[in-house]
This record gives structure tokens, C-alpha cells and sequence, in this order.
């Protein structure tokens, strides 16, 4: 006997009504015809402002929640965010403006990624958001740019651990990585940052990203702690912020279960007291990408043809692997799986069958769905990727084939 195949955790987030799918309470079918054209990406606001209430239901009151713009930057979800959250995390100069239209403070504002220009940084510090700092060589060039403009750049250190996050979707520390500072070199970097006068914030330490297993990212934050206060002995002054990262993940694939922030949140708390003992100003930080604005996204296109080839049926829809990246397998997966995907029109259907979804670029890589059980769809139905507010269309080479662009609509 075959084990049962793993299926897609449910997308309850999306009510159904009539069998089709509700948008911020408006059915796809109408939403389609108000943004006038597929495909295109629509983010639920009222899914993002629950997911925030989830984490400070469940995370200790002290801790301040980032956004990770990356994860989605069109402008209408940050503006959204900026108020709900405690400050936003840059990786552009691109993306500091875009947290900085929203009029939040730029003292929440932190700047990271390795290879920062000379003329990032020289923004940065004029706006005085904090930079992170990845390099000994990048401390050294905005400590003579602070110099240059008499101001005094705000700075914290980010951190490479000798941790990773365990089974984690994407590693990020641990072993030689070009992101941070090696751990050992932080404490002669921390004595320089004194003897250049730059202000020093405190630490970024991020040790990974999609991490489902509560139990893996508390092992990660422990540790993450341990290290922040091995390292503050030797910090110029007081440290004020501790970025301990994120990583909290969301299901993608069959199989896949959501994250149970509730133990995430019920193993951090005991973490907090003494490390308020030992460092009284700091403030923790937890960064969030995906886990905010993932859930809350659809993408969506239509079916263009329905063609059986040697009794497969493939539905080929207007959008693909040009707008989304990610659910086509191609960004960052080993083995191909598929995304959740549904005939948006038709959740349930009448009739029932096996499909892949394919998009129209000239590459069998354009891949949406792999063989998937759907509704029996036809031409001119909307086919929904659920799980695609974050890394959906900014993480994906729209120029490839030189097809339209998708809309993006924040509903
Ligand atoms: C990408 C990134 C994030 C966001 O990761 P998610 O998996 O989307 O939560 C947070 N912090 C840093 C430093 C990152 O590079």
C-alpha cells in the first residue's frame, strides 16, 4: 500500500463564497475586472493587520517587531505596515526611501546587506537611520564619510554567529558567509567603533530564513542571546538594540505545517530577564518577512489555452515564471514542489482533474503547478497561487521573454 501523498496545509485565510474566492471581501472574479487585467498580485490589508495581532498576542510585550521590506516592498503594504509595527529593515537605498515615505522615525530604521556603496551610505547617515554594519571595511568608509559631514552615523554590528538556524529554508551564519562580521572579530571591531566615535546601537544577529519548527528557532535565539552578551562585555557603549533576526516560516509545500508561534513566543519569554539584568536599555528586536505579509498575497492569471498533450492536461495562463519566481520552483528550492494552487473561480468545481499550470514563456521552466489536483478549469478562468505576498513579483525576472508586467493591488 502507497503512504498517503502529503497534501497543501489549508488556505483558510481566503473565505469561499459561491465557490469562488473572496479578496478583502471582494470576490476574485469582480477584483479581476477592477484591476482591469491579468495577472496580477493582490495583498489582503485586513490578513496583514492580523497577522501583526497575532505576533504581539504571542510574543513577550517587549519585544519590537521589524518588517524586512525585501519581503514585499510595494509601497501601499509598507505604508500599511509602518504604523502596525516598530521600525523597518532596509537592503537599498531603494527600499530606505520607501520606508522613509512612510514618515516613520529613521531612528527605526536599520540598513543591511553587504556592499553597501559609498553613496548607500552616505545617504544612510544623512538620513540617520542605523546601518548594520557587514565589514570591517565598510566601518572604516562610513566612519570617513561621518567625518567628511560632521555627523556621527548611527551603527550597529551585524553579527556572522558560529550558530545556524537549523533546519532552516535559507541559511544565513554559521561557517564563512559573506553577511556580518565573523564572531570572533567583533570585539576588536567594537574597540574601533569607540575610537572612531561612530554611535554605536548594538547588534543584528540573523541567523536564517522559512523556519517552520518552533523548537529549531528558540535553539537559534538562545544562542543568538548568549552571544549578543559574550559580546556586549566588550561594546563601546551601552547596547540599546539587539536584532536577534526571524526566520519564522510559512507552509508552502504538502506536508508543510504552519509554524507555532504560540511556542516560539512561550520559549522566548524566559529568555528576556536577564538579559534586561545585564543590558537595562536594550531593546529586542525580532525582523519579519514572509511571516507578516507572505499569507496575506495571491497571485493570480488566467487560462489562456487548455491543450492535452498524451493525455496531460496543461492550462496555459498569461502569467508564469516571470512575475513569480518562486512558486515556478527557481528560487531557491532543490527539488521542485508545487506552491497551493487553486482554479480561483472554481475552488471545489463541479469536475475534478489533474493539470499542470504553465505560463507563456518559451522555457519548460515556466512551470506553475506540476501535475497538481484541481477543478476542472477552461479558458478564461483565474488561476490563484496562494502563500505569494512576499518574495512574488520583486524577486522575479520580469524583463525574461518581454511579457507585460503584473498589476499589484493592495485590497
Ligand atoms: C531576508 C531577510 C529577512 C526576512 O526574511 P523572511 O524569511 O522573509 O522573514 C530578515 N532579515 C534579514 C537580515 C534578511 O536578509
Amino acid at each position: 500500500m502507497n503512504a498517503p501523498r502529503p497534501v497543501h496545509a489549508p488556505m483558510a485565510q481566503f473565505p469561499v463564497i459561491d465557490d469562488c474566492l473572496q479578496v478583502g471581501g471582494i470576490p476574485l472574479t469582480r477584483l479581476a475586472q477592477r484591476v482591469g487585467r491579468t495577472p496580477f498580485y493582490a495583498y489582503d490589508r485586513g490578513l496583514i493587520t492580523q497577522r501583526v495581532a497575532l505576533l504581539r498576542k504571542h510574543l513577550p510585550a517587549e519585544i519590537h517587531l521589524h518588517y524586512a521590506i525585501k519581503a514585499n516592498p510595494m509601497p501601499a503594504v509598507v505604508q500599511h505596515l509602518a504604523p502596525l509595527i516598530d521600525g523597518l529593515d532596509v537592503a537599498s537605498a531603494g527600499e530606505m526611501r520607501v520606508a522613509l515615505d512612510t514618515g516613520i522615525a529613521p531612528g527605526l530604521v536599520s540598513f543591511a546587506g553587504p556592499g553597501k556603496t559609498d553613496a548607500e551610505l552616505a545617504q544612510a547617515v544623512a538620513a540617520g537611520i542605523i546601518v548594520n554594519l557587514e565589514s570591517e571595511h565598510e566601518m572604516e568608509r562610513i566612519a570617513a564619510l561621518g567625518a567628511g559631514s560632521g555627523t556621527r552615523p548611527r551603527v550597529a554590528v551585524r553579527v556572522n554567529p558560529d550558530f545556524e538556524l537549523k533546519s532552516s529554508g535559507m541559511k544565513m551564519s554559521g561557517g564563512p558567509k559573506q553577511f556580518g562580521v565573523d564572531a570572533e572579530r567583533v570585539p576588536a571591531m567594537l574597540a574601533r567603533i569607540g575610537q572612531l566615535g561612530l554611535d554605536f546601537q548594538g547588534f543584528h544577529i540573523f541567523s536564517g530564513s522559512q523556519n517552520l519548527r518552533a523548537d529549531a528557532i528558540c535553539e537559534a535565539q538562545r544562542k543568538t542571546i548568549e552571544l549578543a552578551l559574550q559580546l556586549a562585555e566588550h561594546a563601546p557603549a551601552p547596547v540599546r538594540s539587539l536584532n536577534i533576526g526571524g526566520g519564522f516560516g510559512i507552509p508552502y509545500f504538502p506536508g508543510e505545517q504552519a509554524l507555532d508561534i504560540g511556542a516560539v513566543g512561550a520559549q522566548l519569554a524566559p529568555l528576556l530577564p536577564r538579559l534586561k539584568q545585564r543590558l537595562p536599555q536594550v531593546q529586542v528586536v525580532v525582523e519579519l518577512g514572509r511571516f507578516l505579509v507572505g499569507e496575506a498575497g495571491l497571485y493570480v492569471c488566467r487560462v489562456i489555452d487548455r491543450k492535452i498533450s498524451r493525455g496531460h492536461v496543461f492550462l496555459v495562463t498569461d502569467g508564469g515564471l516571470h512575475h513569480h519566481l518562486a512558486a515556478s520552483g527557481n528560487f531557491g528550492q532543490v527539488i521542485r514542489k508545487n506552491y497551493p494552487v487553486v482554479v480561483g473561480n472554481k475552488v471545489a468545481g463541479r469536475e475534478r482533474e489533474r493539470a499542470s499550470v504553465v505560463g507563456p514563456l518559451c522555457t519548460p521552466l515556466d512551470l506553475l503547478a506540476d501535475n497538481m489536483e484541481m477543478a476542472k478549469a477552461d479558458v478564461g478562468d483565474l488561476i490563484v497561487v496562494f502563500q505569494s505576498g512576499a518574495y512574488g513579483l520583486s524577486a522575479s525576472p520580469t524583463a525574461f521573454l518581454g511579457h507585460p508586467a503584473a498589476a499589484e493591488v493592495l485590497v
